[in-house]
């Protein structure tokens, strides 16, 4: 999953009639997290790559997105977060891990079976949504979408930047998962996908954190104009 891993942080930072526990670009962030590091892993060289197998494309992705080291991560995550969050205590890390956690079951969905249980497990996880490319878009960006509204209800906008801010960014999002999701996956779907193609090692990991950064970034400049309707 790619851009439907953003839904959560928006469902469980901005709860119903409560004020924002958490700075939504950090939300943003931590659902990333389990990418984040395999980003990283992928320009160490340890992580990336992949082969095909019946016609579809098995990532090499033991270490980031195992279940175990997933719920690793989420723990180391959850206190780094916090670290850079003003607020703390036993709630905040917990939303901060189920949010990074988050990221492993929507993959969960998605992800044709490529998820081990442990690094270097044999059984692999993953139901394939992936491999119906048009629904799985759908999938994704309905989740986002969901999250976008609810979003939008619960903060009010400064000025109309601020209502189409969000909106815009919406749309590049959309233009990300038909870029690196759906256009690849209808590829697989008609046997021409190349799995060394598009950028690897160095430049996929740098171009995967720009993205995520990019996105952050953009949160954090609607947050400002778009300040919780239930803020104190
Ligand atoms: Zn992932």
């Amino acid at each position: 999953m790619f851009m439907g891993h953003y839904a959560p942080a928006v469902w469980d930072t901005k709860r119903g009639s409560s004020a924002p526990l958490i700075p939504l670009w950090l939300g943003f962030l931590a659902v990333q997290f389990i990418d984040i590091i395999f980003a990283v892993l992928v320009m160490l060289g340890i992580e990336g790559g992949g082969t095909m197998v019946d016609g579809v494309p098995i990532f090499d992705i033991p270490f980031s997105h195992s279940l175990l080291s997933t719920l690793f991560l989420s723990c180391v995550g959850a206190v780094i977060f916090q670290m850079i969050s003003k607020a703390k205590g036993p709630k905040v890390f917990f939303v901060f891990a189920m949010l990074i956690f988050s990221h492993w079951v929507l993959d969960l969905v998605v992800h044709r079976p490529d998820l081990p249980l442990y690094p270097g497990g044999e059984l692999m996880l993953g139901f394939g949504v992936w491999n119906f490319p048009y629904i799985a878009y759908a999938l994704e960006m309905g989740l986002l979408l969901a999250g976008f509204l609810f979003w939008m209800k619960v903060t009010q906008p400064k000025s109309t930047l601020y209502s189409i801010l969000p909106w815009a960014l919406f749309a590049v999002m959309g233009l990300i998962q038909y870029a690196f999701i759906l256009a690849p996956g209808l590829e697989v779907q008609a046997g021409t996908f190349d799995i060394n193609s598009g950028p690897q090692g160095v430049a996929l990991g740098i171009s995967a954190l720009l993205t995520y950064a990019v996105i952050a970034v953009w949160v954090a400049w609607i947050e400002r104009g778009r300040p919780s309707k239930y803020a104190a």
